[in-house]
């Protein structure tokens, strides 16, 4: 059965790199019908918090890439790591290392002198402990391979080979008993069953060191897939001023779709022939690693921009009315009336179509809830001339006697207006907007007057016309 993990160390938001990792693994274990498993490595006692904790399963919950079973906080399972590392002793493939800070300060220092590359250099590897002075405090190190060489068959960067002279004896469990991160991961991975690890490619290098522990111990070597790391738009490593926010960002500030954001996730990095929507069920029929591209990924938000579009377009309105309502309260500073979100629900055929985002649904559905007299932007108030709030009174007065206040009967009174007139609809429309909305943007100008209702159209053409 294939399982697989995300491991997210919760210093900080969800990121959307993070995200991305989620989804592939999400999406490899659904393919192939097996599990996904979350550990929260929060062995960094100082830089992890419960706010990030809180944050990545609020994130992943939004994106719908729960865990398949409870988190596992790998800070519990210390004992557990320190067992291992007891068992590699035990069974001679570590050993005890007793170089005090300074010699090792000293060994650092003259590895710089002489250029070096900086390495610990198994000086206690064959010692006999005796030697070190009673009680002295000691690590426990992974006794290495020295001759040959490591070769992962990673399954997105292809063959990846390192030298073992390379790698000196790291360290397994710190004087005070504490675990390494290297240790922690893999015993871990080992306990969970994990068969896939799918991961940023900046682990790639700790994938050799994570091996020497796994094949000491004897245990069966995980397949892996290190995916090249996100972009900015400018080919950087991507940061915060690319976008790279929390996923609760693009939620509450840039106003996305769960589905949108998926769907450009999954698009980052990984795809198949020329598709661009993809949904998460066929994402799930689709997904293999092989889809997964060599060379970084560029974020671009508009390309995020606009597929949030298209599912807003796709997505249902009574949904998207509760997403908008809240904005749309704050925007105005209001609370919405009663049957406001029934009433946003109704517009949204109108508001959705050229919207890339909840806030520009929200923005367009401002005129809805606004007070008479309106406030008019610039370009508003320049169309409201003299002879503009003459025929504005001439539109009153033919949607007046609208018996039944249909979108049908407002456009033939609207109709009339201009034909009387001798201009065109857009003469009409164009300060009718204006008066309406307070705006030159707005739905057709006919939906606005049927969502606005008949006594509201009225009182806020009484308000301009002369
Ligand atoms: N905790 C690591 C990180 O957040 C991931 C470790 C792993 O996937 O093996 O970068």
């Amino acid at each position: 059965q294939v399982v697989t993990r995300f491991a997210p160390s919760p210093t900080g938001f969800l990121h959307i790199g993070g995200a991305r990792t989620a989804l592939f693994n999400w999406l490899f274990a659904r393919h192939h019908g097996g599990k996904f498993l979350l550990r929260i490595e929060d062995t960094d006692r100082a830089r992890s918090t419960e706010e990030a904790v809180a944050a990545i399963f609020d994130g992943l919950e939004w994106l719908g890439l729960g865990g398949d079973e409870p988190a596992v906080f790998q800070f519990e399972r210390t004992p557990r790591h320190a067992e291992v590392a007891n068992q590699l002793l035990a069974g001679g493939h570590a050993y005890r290392c007793y170089a005090t800070p300074e010699e090792l300060a000293e060994l650092r220092e003259q590895q710089r002198a002489a250029k070096q590359p900086m390495r610990y250099d198994g000086r206690w590897r064959d010692r006999d402990p005796s030697e070190a002075p009673e009680g002295a405090p000691f690590v426990i190190r992974l006794k290495a391979p020295r001759e040959g060489e490591t070769v992962i068959e990673d399954a997105v960067q292809g063959r990846v080979v390192v030298q073992n002279a390379e790698l000196d004896d790291m360290i397994l469990l710190r004087s005070d008993g504490t675990p390494t991160y290297m240790l922690a991961v893999v015993v871990d991975d080992h306990d969970m069953g994990v068969t896939h690890v799918i991961r940023g490619d900046d682990h790639l290098n700790n994938a050799f060191r994570q091996l020497g522990i796994i094949r000491a111990m004897g245990w069966e070597e995980p397949v892996y897939a290190h995916i090249p790391l996100i972009h900015g738009s400018d080919g950087a490593k991507l940061s915060k001023r690319h976008g790279a926010l929390g996923v609760d960002a693009y939620r509450d500030e840039m106003g996305m779709l769960p589905e949108a954001v998926l769907n450009y996730l999954l698009r980052l990095g990984w795809g198949h022939g020329d598709e661009e929507i993809i949904s998460r069920d066929r994402a799930v029929e689709l997904f293999d690693i092989a889809g997964v591209g060599r060379s970084p990924s560029r974020f671009d938000i508009k390309k995020l921009e606009n597929l949030n579009g298209h599912y807003l377009r796709e997505a249902d309105d009574a949904r998207l009315a509760a997403l908008v309502a809240p904005r749309v309260a704050a925007r105005l500073n209001i609370a919405l009336p009663e049957g406001g979100q029934e009433l946003l629900a109704a517009a949204m055929p109108s508001l959705k179509p050229r919207a890339r985002t909840l806030n520009e649904i929200a923005e367009g559905a401002e005129f809805l809830f606004k007070n008479c007299p309106l406030d008019f932007d610039e370009k508003a108030l320049a169309l409201l001339d003299d002879s503009a709030r003459a025929l504005l009174g001439k539109t009153a007065d033919a949607l007046a006697p609208v018996q039944s206040w249909t979108v049908e009967a407002i456009e033939e009174a609207i109709r009339r207006v201009a034909e009387d007139a001798g201009l065109g609809l857009g003469k009409v429309a164009q300060p009718l907007r204006a008066a309406l909305t307070g705006r030159t943007v707005s739905p057709g100008i006919f939906d606005v007057l049927f969502l606005l209702g008949k006594a509201e159209s009225l009182e806020r053409l009484s308000a301009v016309r002369h």
